[in-house]
């Protein structure tokens, strides 16, 4: 499939409301209140913060980072975009309460209309997941995008499980793939604590994917078909702390770009792998989320590879505010924003390389 793909060019099949022209004044930082689940109170019967989304854009605007005029207003995906990955015969099982109730893990879904399901469930899904797909077309356009929602790596094209209804990632590189020229490599850096074995699947025999993945070895959902598509795999133990994390996040991201330079890279930048997460099982600290964050750009940047970056995993009440902190520590690191853009040109490169060193002399200290 992958190489008739490829060889049909780049007219993509059919008309998209993802794709279309940003304007110059906004960030590349895509978001729709849309994104959180409210529901009568259903959310608060789910582990998760399911409101996380909103509050990390409320503590960028705190912080004067965003306006609502200068981020880009996700659009939700059509039942068309989806197909693009998707199976029709996946898409009409989410239309039973139950299916969508075992994929989300929100048990009492079951008991109600699937409409309802639809509009307070799936369309924020749906919603999170266009904005992965504009994300990847304005980090093509700008050298960088974060979508504040997204990052569903435990679904494939015809399966869904662990909270993710969509193949978001897997959608946003088929489209770069299939509508932007110069677009035939990808490679995805999946730091959330799980293995993402959704991506995985769907890419595993496909040659343009490189994939790397930092995962707690012990918990969900140890797919061991899926992990033959990981091209550099970083299995870690109950616990796993700064000292060892932080290290072999460097040294693993500059090993993946030395290997193979690809032209865009999707960083699932999940945050269940801080301490105390009730299903990541590790123990990384607030900063060394920042921190790691800070090394995957920093790799991306200094190369001039286009980054995508996606939320995924992590939903305890202190989550957003670590989130909104370290896109406010890219900022201050001069690796994403206006002036990023501006010193995009000869002085980008010096620059990045003495940040580079004293990144190198924070780390031992951590
Ligand atoms: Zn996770």
């Amino acid at each position: 499939m992958s190489s008739k793909e490829s060889s049909e060019g780049k007219k993509g099949s059919h008309q998209t409301e993802l794709y279309e022209q940003v304007p110059a004044s906004c960030l590349p930082i895509v978001y729709s209140p849309v994104y959180n689940i409210t529901f009568m109170g259903l959310e608060k019967l789910h582990p998760f913060d399911a409101g996380k989304w909103g509050k990390v854009i409320h503590f960028l605007k705190e912080e004067q980072f965003i306006t609502d005029e200068t981020i880009v207003a996700a659009r939700e995906a059509s039942e068309e975009d989806l197909l693009v990955v998707h199976t029709k015969r996946y898409l009409s099982k989410l239309k039973w309460s139950l299916v969508v109730a075992t994929i989300t893990e929100i048990p009492p879904l079951v008991f109600l209309p699937n409409f309802l399901v639809q509009r307070k469930v799936l369309r924020p899904l749906r919603t999170q997941t266009g904005g992965t797909i504009m994300a990847g077309k304005l980090a093509m356009d700008r050298g960088w995008a974060i979508n504040v929602g997204g990052g569903f790596h435990h679904c494939s094209s015809d399966k869904g499980g662990g909270f993710c209804a969509y193949a978001d990632i897997t959608l946003a590189i088929k489209f770069l793939f299939e509508r932007v020229e110069g677009v035939s490599r990808a490679t995805i850096i999946d730091l959330d604590a799980h293995q993402g074995n959704g991506h995985e699947r769907d890419f595993l025999d496909d040659r343009r994917v490189y994939i790397m993945d930092v995962y707690n070895r012990h918990i969900y959902p140890g797919d061991g078909y899926a992990k033959r598509a990981i091209k550099r795999k970083v299995e870690l133990d109950w616990g796993t702390e700064d000292t060892e994390y932080l290290p072999k996040v460097e040294l693993h991201c500059e090993g993946t770009l030395n290997e193979i330079r690809p032209d865009i890279i999707v960083y699932n930048a999940g945050t269940d792998i801080l301490d105390g997460d009730p299903l990541g099982g590790l123990a990384i600290s607030p900063q060394g989320i920042v921190k790691r964050d800070e090394i995957v750009f920093r790799a991306a940047r200094r190369r001039g590879i286009p980054i995508l970056m996606v939320t995924s995993g992590g939903y305890q009440k202190k989550t957003a505010r670590i989130i909104a902190d370290s896109i406010l520590n890219l900022h201050r690191q001069h690796l994403i924003g206006g002036e990023a853009l501006e010193e995009a040109g000869q002085s980008m490169v010096p620059v990045m390389m003495s940040k580079s060193v004293s990144a190198g002399a924070a780390l031992n200290a951590i």
